[in-house]
């Protein structure tokens, strides 16, 4: 058989200060064997499906061979973790694999999740569940399809050891894509280090790369300012779609305002504003309704770094960036309220939508409706259908009754269909399905996972034969909490 021909990766990072990198030999597992693939992605990336099927890729994204033209590396960066700064974190059990340059002309990061001990790993062992890899491709997939800003999931493969957790599970090696895998942490590590070029640097790449646009003398307070911009939109886009990341912490927060950091993340069944999953958020630093000012925070962070390229003046740099971060929360807000407006149909923005919008959501919270059920019925309602399924989904009827004469009134006879059936998903990543996939993978049954996958990655198609994933779950299938699986 021919072999395909194989791709030609870089690795640009390593022209960043070395602070910012370690070089770490490879760290071969024992069997590896193929999980998943996504070959769409590939294609969509200009990556040739047949080398992603060949044993050369194989063997690189198990971590066992480096990529063509590329000698991997480990990631430096620091991060704030619920509150308390690690001034050095870094890729403890992963590694930045390749450079790839896309038909888009965008340049992507192929980084290997689960790939061994690096010089970052203080007591962990650099590895990965074969389960925590899958739920990491299946939520970002479904991130993805959704149409939110995300990591995508290229790859998952076996590695044919084990791996020690609550107890013994296989282990497996995840292949993340990724626009930038500069963190905020990423800049507070150039930061604590107090190095002006190393900022400098890492500032001048992250805007030739992902904010090519900016220029000019003021280029660092508008990069603070596109950051948060793009931070605004992501948020909104969570939110509206129900997810609560888990772990916002600023080592996991991207640059390039990617959903990044996969781990006891999940999109909420019944709707509650302070819904939190993360078994390790005991205060609920990280519900879904804390997640703006999250982001905010954690921005303010990521200013805090740039001050000294803002001004050469201390006073006037803190001004600069508190007039560029005072924009975060109004730019939420508007987007927040343009993906309600759309999800309930309202087709003309009016000064008080704000209030509006947050009693359908008290309505929805005293009612315990499921959030992406309700969003549905109310799109079959507005498409003609009865109100009984929508209002099955509430504790009370009255609460149903008085949340619809009030969208009623707001939304008249006409409402916007179409924004509806574009904004309301079908299909989400429903925690007990997620469990489900990955408890038959973990038996040897890839199945559940691959129709998983195929099914989120198309979450607004209706589809009768895939009807039972749009259910919420039954009382005795919730699951309360999920776990970081690290
Ligand atoms: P995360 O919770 O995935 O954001 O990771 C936080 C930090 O812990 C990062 O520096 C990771 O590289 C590190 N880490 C997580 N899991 C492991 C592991 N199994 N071995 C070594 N380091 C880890
Ligand atoms: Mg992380």
């Amino acid at each position: 058989m021919d072999r395909p021909p194989q791709p030609s990766f870089t690795i640009t990072y390593r022209e960043l200060p070395d602070i910012f990198h370690r070089n770490i030999p490879l760290d071969p597992v024992a069997q590896p064997a193929w999980v998943a693939r996504n070959e769409a992605l590939a294609t969509h990336l200009g990556i040739d499906p047949a080398w992603l099927r060949s044993d050369a890729a194989l063997q690189a994204l198990a971590g066992n061979a480096a990529l063509p033209g590329a000698t991997p590396l480990a990631m430096a960066y620091s991060g704030h973790q619920f509150g308390g700064f690690s001034p050095l974190l870094g890729d403890g059990r992963a590694l930045l694999a390749g450079e790839w340059l896309a038909p888009d002309g965008r340049r992507y990061d192929l980084h290997l999740k689960g790939s061994g001990p690096t010089p970052f790993s203080r007591n962990g062992d650099g590895r990965a569940t074969l389960g925590a890899m899958l739920r990491e491709y299946i939520v970002s997939e479904a991130m993805a399809g959704l149409g939110i800003p995300t990591t995508r999931a290229l790859a998952v493969v076996a590695t044919g050891e084990a791996v020690y957790r609550q107890r013994k599970e296989p282990g497996a090696v995840l292949t993340r894509v990724a626009l930038s895998h500069v963190r905020v942490g990423t800049f507070q590590y150039a930061a604590v280090k107090r190095d002006r070029n190393a900022l400098v640097a890492l500032a001048e790449r992250e805007i030739a790369r992902n904010y090519p646009e900016i220029s000019g003398s003021d280029r660092y307070r508008l990069f603070l300012a596109a950051v948060a911009a793009r931070q605004a939109a992501l948020i909104a886009g969570w939110m509206s779609f129900g997810f609560i990341h888990g772990v916002m912490n600023t080592d996991n927060m991207s640059i390039a305002g990617e959903t990044i950091d996969y781990g006891p993340c999940a999109f909420m069944d019944t709707f509650h504003p302070q819904k939190v999953f993360s078994s390790i958020d005991e205060h609920g630093r990280y519900a879904w309704d804390k997640q703006p000012g999250i982001a905010l925070w954690n921005l303010t962070r990521f200013a805090e770094c740039l001050l000294p390229l803002l001004a050469e003046d201390q006073d006037q740099a803190v001004e600069i960036a508190r007039t560029e971060l005072s924009g975060f929360m109004p730019a939420f807000e508007r987007h927040f309220e343009d993906a309600m407006r759309a999800k309930l149909g309202i087709t003309e923005a009016r000064p008080h939508d704000g209030d509006f919008i947050a009693r359908i959501l008290t309505h929805m919270m005293n009612g315990e409706a499921d959030f992406t059920l309700f969003f549905r019925r109310l799109t079959q309602l507005a498409a003609g259908a009865s109100e009984t399924p929508l209002k099955k989904l509430f504790n009370d009827d009255a609460i149903a009754d008085a949340l619809l004469a009030e969208w009623r009134e707001r939304t008249g006879t006409a409402p916007g269909i179409a924004a509806m059936q574009a904004a309301n998903p079908v299909r989400i990543a429903r925690n007990h399905r997620v469990e489900e996939a990955i408890a038959a993978a973990n038996a040897g049954d890839l199945a559940v996972f691959q129709r998983l996958v195929a099914a989120l990655q198309d979450p607004f198609a209706e589809d009768p034969a895939l009807e039972d994933l749009e259910l919420a779950p039954l009382p005795d299938e919730v699951v309360a909490r999920t776990f970081c699986g690290t």
